[in-house]
């Protein structure tokens, strides 16, 4: 009987040993995470912060979920080392557990701003559903606060603020919002639904510190412009650091993350990674790269399952991931690689439609779209099938794409 050790129970981990189970129905299966909750949706903690949903939607499984499948799930157990050679995991209660086949879906900690008093009370960050809980709390009794982080979890902070009535200034170091992915064009249409709800955006700015009361609470962020912007409460929202220290002792190769090949394998035997954490080689973009959403995750854990129980390279993972936005009048959404790419095709529809395609070697790599999110499929397909088409950007920039109007490359 093979013994399965997934550490971690996001959506990846959670995936994997769903998948295990049902490949390998005899097996012995042991789900790891430090956490204090079975798996819930990450995705919705925001819309807990806004103050919209109760905490019973958010949640996916309950522990009886686990019990019913066989698998044996650990709350609050923090893995602090592994041995590859004894092929065995630790635990912070000294615990050791054996595996055969190991699994690390560990994903990441949001990164804290290299700045005085960023640990002070009062400044957030946003992971766990325990965050959100505390910035749900902070949110209904702000008047004022301040975000840090022009990316996309940054967006959920402005969010937050805009439901529940609070005034954000959202301080980003350059001159837009997602710099890497958006034009000076597409960015204003964000920035005009950053202002539709309260918040708006500081450019050329950042933090240098951050001010706090006797009690040590958050009340002032000095932006890099010099300026003192007073808060109830903070946002920060700069990054992920990967959850890899237990990895120490391990020759396992890390490279900004956990590499793995397509099939989510790691240069050491029986060991596997899934997630945000993979620096996984992308069949479509041709080279290795890294991703952090919902539905890649979920895939890439599903597939680690289906390899390791297979023994073998059975099923690659070749995925187009999407990431939307849903917190302004319009629509957000973007796929593939967007920040990544040679070439790029633009264009502005009207005050609150814009597309973004992005290119690598005359194939769709990504793209951004705003507004109107109807090119979506066509552009995901192109995408999948790797046909070269950046010399016929100006088909996939018309409002309504027709993809018989493309010519048939010569790759075809
Ligand atoms: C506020 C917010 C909004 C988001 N919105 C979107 C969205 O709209 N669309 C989208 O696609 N994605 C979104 N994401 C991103 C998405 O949630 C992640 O990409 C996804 O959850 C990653 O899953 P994962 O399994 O790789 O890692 P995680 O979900 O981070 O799970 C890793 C688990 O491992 C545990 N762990 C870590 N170290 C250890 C250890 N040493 N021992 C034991 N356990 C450990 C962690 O506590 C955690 O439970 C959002 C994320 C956040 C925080």
């Amino acid at each position: 009987m093979t013994e399965y050790v997934i550490i971690g129970d996001g959506i990846s981990g959670s995936s994997a040993a769903e998948t295990l189970r049902e490949e390998d129905p005899e097996s012995s299966i042991t789900v790891i995470t430090d956490e204090g909750e079975p798996l819930y949706n990450r995705i919705l903690i925001k819309e807990h912060a806004k103050g919209k949903l109760p905490e019973a939607p958010i949640s996916i499984h309950d522990e009886d979920w686990y019990d019913e499948r066989d698998i044996d799930l650990s709350l609050n157990t923090h893995v602090t080392t592994i041995d590859t050679d004894e092929k065995v995991v630790r635990t912070h209660e000294k615990d050791d557990i054996p595996y055969d086949k190991l699994l690390i879906a560990t994903g990441g900690t949001p990164t804290q701003l290299p700045v005085e008093n960023s640990d002070a009370e009062g400044v957030h960050h946003f992971w766990t559903f325990q965050d959100a809980r505390k910035i749900r709390e902070s949110a209904e009794a702000a008047d004022d606060a301040v975000i840090v982080g022009a990316g996309l979890l940054g967006i959920d902070f402005a969010a937050v603020c805009g439901s529940q009535g609070v005034d954000g200034k959202f301080l980003m170091r350059g001159d837009r919002w997602w710099r890497y992915a958006l034009s000076a064009d597409g960015a204003e249409i964000m920035h005009d639904g950053m202002r539709s709800v309260g918040v708006e955006p500081i450019f050329d700015s950042g933090v240098s510190e951050f001010e706090v009361d006797d009690d040590g609470r958050v009340e002032a962020a000095i932006g890099g412009d010099g300026n003192r912007y007073p808060c109830d409460f903070a946002g920060v929202a700069i990054g992920l650091t990967f959850n890899t220290e237990f990895l120490h002792d391990t020759d396992l190769e890390q490279d900004n993350g956990i590499v793995v090949d397509e099939y989510m394998q790691t240069n050491l035997e029986d060991v596997y990674a899934a997630g945000d954490l993979t620096q996984f080689y992308d069949v479509l973009l041709g080279e290795q790269a890294q991703n952090g959403s919902w539905g890649s995750a979920k895939e890439q854990g599903r597939v680690a399952g289906i390899n390791m129980a297979a023994d073998e390279e059975a099923e690659p993972f070749e995925w187009v991931s999407s990431y939307s936005i849903t917190h302004f009048d319009f629509p957000f959404l973007s796929f593939g690689h967007p920040t990544l790419g040679d070439e790029h095709a633009e264009r502005r529809y009207s005050d609150t439609e814009w597309r973004r395609i992005a290119f690598k070697d005359g194939k769709v790599i990504g793209g951004v779209l705003i507004g109107d999110l109807s090119a979506q499929s066509k552009l995901k397909q192109l995408m999948r099938q790797q046909r070269i088409v950046a010399d016929q950007a100006e088909v996939l920039l018309e409002k309504q794409v027709d993809l018989d109007e493309l010519a048939p490359s010569q790759d075809q």
